[in-house]
């Protein structure tokens, strides 16, 4: 990394936060944060270019928070995101850095969410509001949220907000916000409408963006695993047993804490591990990297700072545990295996969220990076199988088996059983240790969609809204007609374990037939399109974007179909939901035509004859 910032100290910030940040374990600042975080505390507005993953929140956070006054309680800084997972996350990094400010207070808003609560939570105040854009609309109208003391504004994810269709809620809110104050925007795209934002509601800001050099990168061999029904410590164990060529391995995490904690972890496991981080000194640090090159430790944990440098020719695997801040970060770990002419194995760990960041290494790169199959519970225990066949071949070698054949024969006859159980009962003694069958079970393969077509894998995955522009690509029906509905076939029914997850109770998937459908009081006259509705939905009431049904857009109405048997509480969140600032009014559809199949069209058709009489 080429972060020229090497401790946080240097930026000058309170002893509060640093403590925080100590604690939590970060060691040295992300390129962003070297970037953006000297800018902002000059009250500089800002324009970040960085996606998941490279430490923006953060960049934006401790700024933010060196200039609260927490004897102030009135909201001093509001930070808006497209989802409400971004928003509880935000808020929860922000109280963690805060640790050490006695008194401070974020408080996440968002739809779905009651107002009784959030009404209470705002009465009693808060210095940091993290909210979705459409309910700090809500408060801002209803004026239980006030902006008067507000000294930040940060767009999170613009380019999200953006395709959710909330850009005309985002910029209602800028207009409502008091002349002075500082704004920074984030988005990992910056297409024309936010750029558009960025001229109109910044004030001279100063732009950064991560930079991602091309580079190739020879005789390493790179896979993925996209982080999926399986704890990563589990998942490791089983890549790292079943590698062919293992040697030795270097582990990535990001903090100091997880160098630490996942050294301990695998040493219980039965590895010759150790960790390497900033806290450990010269000498220390020198007689790890001695022991690896030695044997005496096969997996070194480090974190970037501690691991530059490392030149081991056995690291046959680099494993990036926790995903680089940057593609110059992700080259410079896999520089540390394939070495001396050997070929090197790097592995990557993805979560769903940072399936953005595994597609911007593998473009700066120039190499596509594989799925890569976790191994099965039955690719594990033969590997220990054939481990343990080996290890006693080796001993039926060696010399001075007589001593023990003799005890075997004791045991037979003592036993009454042949020799071949009583060595199945030594083999299962001697395996003791490091059993040969591993326990847990197999996870489902992730599903290839959710990389490759940028399908959301789980609730609330940010890389849903690629989709959303899927869509908008579709032939529509309204090309053939201009006063026909416009239906989309979304044609992905929720598989049974693709359920919405309206609450944690297993629940049969509800099939295409028990789908419900509603109307709303937003068309095409109100400028809504079917992102702005899917959007909403998905948002405002957390129902994922893949388990919202055909939407028709009317002129003046339109309707939506979703899963039948929804509680009460998501049905009132539905109903409070405003798209494009006009409430829906959700409503089931009673008495209308089933949208079933082949006669959708036809269907539609009457029903609005018979609704609009215009047909
Ligand atoms: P973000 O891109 O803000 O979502 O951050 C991604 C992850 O990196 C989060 O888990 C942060 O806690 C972590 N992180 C952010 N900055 C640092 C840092 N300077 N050192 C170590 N971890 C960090």
């Amino acid at each position: 990394m080429s972060s020229p910032v090497e401790s946080f100290a240097e930026f000058g910030l309170s002893s509060g936060l640093l403590q925080a940040l100590t604690d939590i374990g970060y060691e040295t600042p992300s390129p962003i944060q070297a970037e953006c975080i000297p800018v902002l505390l000059d009250g500089h507005d800002l324009i970040g270019q960085a996606q998941t993953g490279t430490g923006k929140t953060a960049a934006f956070a401790l700024p933010l928070l060196e200039q609260i006054d927490v004897k102030l309680t009135k909201p001093q800084a509001l930070i808006l995101t497209p989802t409400r997972e971004l928003a509880i996350q935000v808020a929860e990094a922000l109280q963690s850095y805060a640790r050490h400010l006695p008194g401070f207070h974020v408080l996440p808003i968002y739809g779905g969410q009651s107002y009784t609560i959030q009404l209470k939570q705002l009465a009693r105040g808060a210095h940091v509001i993290v909210g979705t854009p459409g309910r700090v609309m809500d408060h801002l109208e209803r004026k239980t949220l006030s902006l008067d003391h507000l000294k930040t504004l940060v767009l999170d994810e613009a380019d999200e907000m953006l395709r959710m269709g909330f850009i005309d809620d985002v910029e209602w809110i800028l207009e409502r916000t008091p002349e002075k104050h500082q704004t920074a925007l984030f988005s990992a795209t910056m297409p024309d409408p936010i750029r558009r934002v960025a001229q109109k509601y910044l004030v001279e800001p100063r732009e950064v963006k991560i930079k991602s050099a091309t580079t190739t990168i020879a005789a390493t061999r790179q896979v993925y695993w996209q982080v999926s029904g399986m704890h990563k410590l589990d998942a490791l164990t089983r890549i790292l047993e079943v590698e062919e060529d293992f040697d030795a391995a270097l582990i990535f995490v990001r903090t100091k804490t997880a160098t630490v904690e996942l050294a301990d972890k695998l040493a219980a496991r039965g590895y010759a591990a150790a960790a390497l981080n900033g806290d450990l000194n010269q000498q220390m640090r020198e007689r790890v990297i001695e022991q690896l090159k030695s044997g005496a430790l096969d997996i070194v944990i480090a974190t970037d700072v501690a691991a530059r440098g490392i030149d081991v020719a056995r690291i046959s695997h680099v494993v990036n545990y926790d995903i680089p801040y940057d593609t110059e970060a992700y080259v410079h770990r896999i520089g540390r295996t394939g070495r001396a002419g050997r070929t090197g194995n790097a592995i990557l760990f993805v979560a769903p969220r940072e399936i953005r960041m595994l597609r911007t290494i593998e473009r700066a790169t120039r190499q596509p990076i594989a799925p890569l199959t976790l191994p099965s519970r039955a690719d594990v225990t033969n590997k220990r199988v054939a481990g343990f066949k080996e290890r006693v071949a080796a001993v039926l070698n060696a010399e001075g088996l007589e001593f023990f054949a003799n005890i075997v024969s004791q045991i037979a006859e003592e036993q009454d059983v042949g020799a071949e159980e009583v060595a199945a009962a030594l083999a299962k003694m001697a395996q003791e240790a490091k059993p040969l069958q591993i326990a847990g079970e197999d996870p489902l393969p992730p599903r290839p969609s959710a990389v490759d077509t940028h399908r959301p894998a789980s609730f609330g995955d940010r890389e849903r809204s690629p989709r959303f522009e899927e869509r908008g690509d579709r032939p529509r029906f309204e090309d053939r007609g201009a006063s026909r509905p416009r239906f989309e076939d979304r044609g992905d029914k929720p598989r049974p374990e693709e359920r919405p997850r309206f609450d944690d109770k297993p629940r049969r998937a509800a099939p295409a037939g028990e789908m419900v459908r509603y109307r709303i009081d937003v068309g095409r006259e109100h400028g809504v399109q079917v992102k702005d509705i899917v959007g909403a939905i998905a948002n405002e009431a957390g129902i994922e974007s893949r388990f919202i049904g055909r939407i028709g857009l009317y002129d003046e109405s339109s309707t939506v179909e979703l899963p039948g048997g929804m509680p009460k509480e998501a049905e009132n969140a539905l109903k409070r939901i405003r798209v494009r600032g006009v409430p829906i009014n959700l409503r089931p559809d009673e008495g209308s035509p089933r949208f079933d199949g082949e006669h959708k069209s036809d269907g539609e058709r009457s029903f609005k004859k018979r609704k609009f009489g215009d047909g």
